[in-house]
């Protein structure tokens, strides 16, 4: 997969310009079922369903755009997470991927954990139900307001991630007159990103205490001598996107390094070690991630193995996939508007979102596809760039993907696998109305998270 820059293609109207695309696909209405949710098939009248039902009949009823959540999808990827790791080891469920009270119980009903890192996160979480005690904070710059109401709470563990955090959460631990249970997050020097990983990335980031130059050995050190700390393991979260196990395997033997130091220095083991998040899924055909299963057995072996050359008694592993659980479970479903096309480009399909409902595009050069959905097509492939209807020429939500070329204003396309970091990520750009999640289960549709209205944003402008 090529992540180059994207310069302008050659200007010949027989040439493709370049792109991050691969031939024309040989069968557009296809649905490829690694990038979309369980339960999205093709009808026999052409027309997408999604839970058994159609995609026409969510836009008649919800609006456009809409994310469009596969309940059964999201709950059957948690508990194939839960079940893969056993009860030897807890999932927790990045929240930052996308969070709403309904996700917080399918969470909660199917047996998995909960990392927050926000104020607003945590609220989210308790005021769903979550036990406190099976949620994680995380954060690189807790306020105090924060760290009291999640040690006031009771959540289960509090991520350390730096220097002044220690003693600030230890302070207001005791002050509370309790002890909180934490991990230090530490950085081992690795960096993955997709397919690749870099083992020495040097440690200049903002999250976590490296290890190198024994910084983490003295945090863990300062931790274990405060009263309002109970210091229960160390955390790695090495980047996100990942498919390669590589990077995790240095980074487990790097933590298990430092646990092994600290057992010598202080005769203390650890019981726990959390691995972090990050594993990554299909947006394209071109993505191969691995299933739940594969992951747990690979990461399992890692750390045992680690531990065993230690001679260290295998801690309680955590994960925390955020992506890896809700961003296949959900599609954007959006109405095409203006078409315009390039001569010798490509042709340009504005739809009625953009870069409010998903940033991932211009942030990171993310990679979607698209399809038509609302109904089939025999037209040649069309090569498009879907693109939003803000005012920013980089407002794109997928660079390059073939549409048939009969494409017209009120067709409904759909992005699929935008189930994480695209409704999380959402802004007010343009005051667009941030667009509802609903939730499709066995022929019915609920919206979980509802439409903004223009009310909505009148009210925060208090004049
Ligand atoms: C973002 C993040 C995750 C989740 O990452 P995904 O790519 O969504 O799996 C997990 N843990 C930490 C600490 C994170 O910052």
């Amino acid at each position: 997969m090529s992540r180059s820059a994207h310069p302008a293609g050659p200007r010949h109207a027989d040439v493709l310009p370049e792109g991050h695309y691969s031939a024309p696909p040989t069968d557009l209405n296809s649905l490829d079922p690694k990038v979309w949710a369980h339960t999205v098939r093709r009808d026999a009248d052409g027309a997408v369903t999604v839970g058994g039902i159609d995609v026409k009949r969510l836009a008649g009823e919800f609006g456009t755009p809409a994310y469009i959540l596969d309940e059964a999808d999201f709950r059957a990827r948690a508990r194939a997470w839960r079940t893969a790791f056993g009860h030897d080891a807890d999932v927790f469920y990045a929240g930052k991927a996308f969070l709403s009270r309904a996700v917080v119980r399918w969470l909660h009903e199917e047996g998995l954990n909960l990392d927050v890192c926000s104020g607003g996160e945590l609220a989210t979480a308790l005021s769903a139900g979550m036990p406190p005690e099976r949620i994680a904070f995380h954060g690189n710059n807790k306020s105090a307001g924060e760290i009291e109401r999640a040690v006031r709470a009771g959540v289960g563990r509090v991520v350390l991630d730096s220097f002044q955090e220690i003693v600030r959460v230890a302070h207001i631990a005791q002050s509370l007159g309790k002890r909180q249970k934490v991990q230090i997050r530490v950085t081992v020097g690795v960096e993955a990103h997709t397919h690749e990983f870099i083992a020495t990335a040097h440690e200049d980031q903002k999250f976590g205490i490296p290890l190198a130059g024994g910084q983490a050995a003295e945090a863990v050190r300062r931790a274990l001598q405060l009263d309002g700390l109970e210091v229960i393991g160390v955390h790695s979260h090495i980047g996100s996107q990942i498919f390669d196990m590589s990077g995790f395997e240095v980074a487990a033997r790097r933590v298990v390094g430092l646990l092994k130091e600290i057992r010598d220095e202080h005769g203390v083991e650890l019981p726990e070690i959390d691995l972090g998040g990050g594993l990554g899924i299909a947006y394209t055909s071109d993505d191969d991630p691995r299933e739940p299963h594969e992951i747990a057995k690979a990461l399992t072996e890692i750390v045992s193995g680690a531990c065993d050359a230690a001679r260290l008694r295998t801690p309680r592993i955590s994960v925390e996939p955020g992506r890896a659980i809700v961003g296949p479970t959900a599609f954007t479903l959006y109405e095409v508007g203006t078409i315009k096309p390039l001569d010798g480009l490509r042709t340009y399909v504005s739809v009625d979102g953009g870069m409010s409902d998903n940033i991932r595009t211009a942030l990171y050069d993310a990679e979607y596809s698209v399809a038509l959905v609302s109904r089939e097509s025999a037209a040649e492939p069309m090569l498009c760039r879907v693109v939003g209807k803000h005012c920013e020429s980089g407002d794109i939500v997928v660079k390059d993907a073939f549409l048939p070329a009969d494409l017209a204003p009120g067709d409904l396309i759909a992005v699929p696998a935008t189930g994480a970091y695209c409704r999380s990520m959402a802004s007010n750009y343009n005051h667009a109305l941030r667009p509802p999640v609903v939730a499709v289960l066995d022929g019915e549709a609920r919206v979980i998270v509802r439409r903004e209205t223009e009310e909505d944003l009148l009210r925060l402008d208090v004049g």
